[in-house]
């Protein structure tokens, strides 16, 4: 083969393709590297926005949504039950 030909696989859809650029990672820019581009901005947007601790099990996460409270749904719903028991047994 040539030597200047560089066989690669696009960082986001797996694809090998066969380039001369050095530097490419995608199989197309217009389709793979703007998803890319899009999507570190989107987690740059999550990280300045902070991380949060989840009150069910203590542990940091990037909430994806902005009024995401726990790190899982599972945490969510463990968090809710427990609240509703010991409204309970308040009363
Ligand atoms: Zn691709
Ligand atoms: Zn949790």
């Amino acid at each position: 083969g040539d030597p200047s030909v560089h066989r690669i696989q696009c960082e986001c859809c797996r694809k090998v393709i066969y380039t001369q650029t050095r530097n490419r990672k995608y199989c197309s820019f217009q389709t793979c590297g703007h998803r890319m581009l899009n999507l570190r901005k989107s987690l740059k947007k999550r990280i300045e926005r902070g991380a949060y601790t989840c009150p069910c099990c203590g542990e940091q996460f990037l909430p994806i949504r902005a009024d995401a409270r726990y790190c899982s749904n599972a945490c969510r719903q463990k968090d809710y039950r427990k609240r509703k028991v010991t409204a309970h047994a308040s009363l």
